[in-house]
């Protein structure tokens, strides 16, 4: 039986979106392939409410977090982490040999703009790393506070990890001040995994000019000039199954109105918050909850595992705590293409097993 998925990432998709994965080939050099993804581009600056460049890549999103980091830091990253993606920068810029330093808050907490501040004033970096919405957590990041402050420093690129929030809660790239700003497609979007997008905006572009090793398949300079000089095309051959199949649901996705889907993922959330204040706790500092999934404290020591695999033959499935949260707490996601009445009916069945009012 397919278990739909409650998990953040990979998340259900729909089927005529599966099938555009399905679409015969066309040469990726050909006018059809510059179209398509000039397409993307057009539908995804809406979506990221930016002007600027968008770049594609068929990895997933950390394939696009390596790239920013090893393609834009010419002097010192500063990497503000809140959990286990944030961390992931931190290790990437690491195994790239790219100078970094790692800001860490608790588990549960948001990024302090104070202390990003703080460290900034330094000024020993030129380049910022921030997750929007930390999976791990259930922790949203105060965005706008952020920009104001990271505004102050003008030589900073700040690259913004919004994997696990873009298309699923408003997030104004230009407005804010996002120099990189990355997603991949099996999150909030609807997509199945294998491709990402980001936004690059000028002050990377020409940061990224001044970086020598940048590598190559990763480059997000090289990525930027193929869309320039080649007319939207891809340095090597990209999925354009993927491809197909993105156009198709950012299309679906500016049909359903952005504000709508906002509103409905909004709606979702507070379902599932106020089900997980009813019978546990919720883990996040409830100032900065993520609207696209919910981290809830295992307050009643049940066994996530069980609870998954008796949900699994119901025909569901949810996410464990992440890490070393594993049984302490457990994740239900809501995004992308689920509704309300999705969470109902999978509330309605952890009740009937749990045995909860
Ligand atoms: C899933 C996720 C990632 C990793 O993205 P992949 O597409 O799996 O490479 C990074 N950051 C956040 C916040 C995520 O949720």
């Amino acid at each position: 039986m397919h278990k739909r998925l409650f998990i953040p990432g990979p998340v259900e998709v729909a089927n005529d979106v599966l099938e555009k994965m399905a679409t015969p080939m066309i040469g990726h050099r050909s006018k059809e392939a510059s179209e398509l993804q000039r397409g993307i581009s057009e539908k995804a600056r809406k979506i990221f409410n930016t002007q600027e460049e968008i770049l594609l890549s068929t990895t997933s999103g950390s394939g696009l977090m390596e790239g920013a980091i090893r393609s834009c830091t010419a002097k010192r990253a500063a990497v503000f982490s809140i959990g286990a993606f944030g961390k992931r920068w931190y290790e990437m810029a690491i195994y790239n040999n790219v100078p970094a330093d790692l800001y860490e808050v608790e588990w549960g907490n948001a990024v302090d703009p104070n202390e990003v501040d703080k460290v900034l004033a330094t000024g020993k970096y030129d380049l910022v790393c921030i997750t929007h919405n930390e999976t791990s957590t259930g922790v949203m990041n105060p965005v706008d506070e952020l920009s104001l402050v990271i505004k102050k420093y003008p030589e900073i690129v700040w690259c913004l990890d919004t994997v696990s929030s873009m298309a699923g809660t408003k997030i104004e790239v230009d407005k804010l001040g996002v120099d990189i700003c990355i997603t991949s497609s099996q999150k909030a979007i609807g997509l199945p995994p294998g491709i990402a997008i980001c936004s690059f905006s000028k002050k990377a572009v020409e940061r990224a000019k001044k970086v020598t090793f940048r590598g190559y398949y990763l480059d997000l300079l090289l990525l930027y000039e193929y869309i320039q000089k080649k007319d939207y095309q891809y340095p090597s051959t990209p999925s354009l199954s993927h491809m197909f199949a993105m156009d198709y649901q950012l299309g679906k996705i500016l049909e359903e109105g952005l504000e709508n889907r906002y509103n409905r993922h909004i709606e979702m959330a507070n379902y599932v918050r106020g089900w997980g204040k009813e019978h546990f706790e919720l883990f996040a500092d409830e100032r900065y909850l993520s609207n696209t999934l919910t981290n809830i404290k295992n307050t009643r020591n049940i066994n996530v595992g069980d609870l998954n695999k008796e949900l699994g033959q119901r025909g569901f499935q949810i996410s464990n705590g992440y890490g070393k949260l594993k049984e302490k707490t457990f994740r239900i996601a809501h995004m992308a293409e689920c509704t309300m009445d999705d969470i109902k009916e999978l509330l309605f069945n952890i009740n009937d097993i749990l045995k909860l009012q």
